[in-house]
């Protein structure tokens, strides 16, 4: 039986790269979202892969849906804590709903789904389990002071959680991606952008491939020796 992977914000992005990647790969993908049921749609006819519409940051809304995941597909075993939003601003301007919004959906997320999944992953003595930060949770940025806290926080959960699945072969680890073309990096002014770009070593933006390749990479079967660990896939910006 193909092994059931979770991807939350999976039906665009980066996360709508990772979905297609990992059902290449032969794995049965659920793709999770927050709201944007026209891309939802467009994403399931294209690809054959389900959406399944929840908040990531309300625990009880995570609750129903893996529960309802479980009974009409099977357990997840392979999850991609993908979803995330930014709420940018200077600290003399950010508000306490952003702050709170971004680590609850960046950060929270997290927990809840690896706080839901683990009975079910350590019982079957498997678990591949991918968490999404950030080149900026890394090395900080200039108006996220949120974003980054979220980011830098995904590293240090992914690796006292590792610690903690090690004995039940389930893999926690987390992906640093650096400035991927995206909706998220299209919301830049483009002389930003630009000044970005020019200090990516390789001359490009990322691809959501590039990420999607990652994570294929970290969720296989035989990837059992890999874990608590951060991939950096940035073209080179930051080496860390
Ligand atoms: P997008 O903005 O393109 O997509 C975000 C996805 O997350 C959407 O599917 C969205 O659903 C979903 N989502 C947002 N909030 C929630 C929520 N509360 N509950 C459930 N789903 C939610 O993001 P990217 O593809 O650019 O980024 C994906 C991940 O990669 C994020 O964690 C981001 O922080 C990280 N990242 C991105 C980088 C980049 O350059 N793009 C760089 C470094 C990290 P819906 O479509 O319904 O709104």
């Amino acid at each position: 039986m193909a092994r059931v992977a979770l991807v939350t914000g999976g039906q665009r992005g980066i996360g709508a790269a990772i979905s297609e990647k990992l059902k290449e790969q032969g794995r049965t993908v659920v793709a999770s979202f927050a709201g944007n049921e026209a891309a939802a749609q467009a994403f399931t006819e294209r690809t054959g892969i389900p959406c399944k519409r929840f908040d990531v940051s309300d625990f009880e809304q995570c609750q129903a849906a893996v529960a309802s995941i479980r009974e009409e597909i099977g357990p997840i075993e392979i999850l991609v804590n993908n979803a995330g939003i930014t709420r940018d601003n200077t600290m003399k301007r950010m508000d306490r709903k952003a702050w709170d919004e971004v680590i609850d959906t960046n950060l929270g997320s997290c927990f809840n789904l690896c706080k839901l999944l683990w009975d079910d992953m350590s019982a079957r003595k498997f678990g591949r389990i991918v968490n999404i930060g950030s080149i900026n949770g890394q090395a900080g940025q200039y108006g996220q002071v949120n974003y980054a806290a979220a980011k830098s926080g995904i590293h240090g959960f992914t690796k006292a959680l590792a610690q903690e699945g090690a004995r039940f072969n389930i893999t926690v680890n987390a992906i640093a991606p650096g400035y991927v073309d995206t909706e998220m990096v299209r919301a830049v002014p483009e002389d930003v952008l630009q000044k970005i770009i020019g200090r990516i070593p390789v001359g490009r933006l990322g691809r959501a491939e590039d990420i999607a390749r990652g994570v294929a990479f970290l969720t296989a079967d035989d990837a059992d020796f890999i874990t608590g660990s951060t991939m950096s896939i940035n073209g080179g910006q930051h080496m860390y």
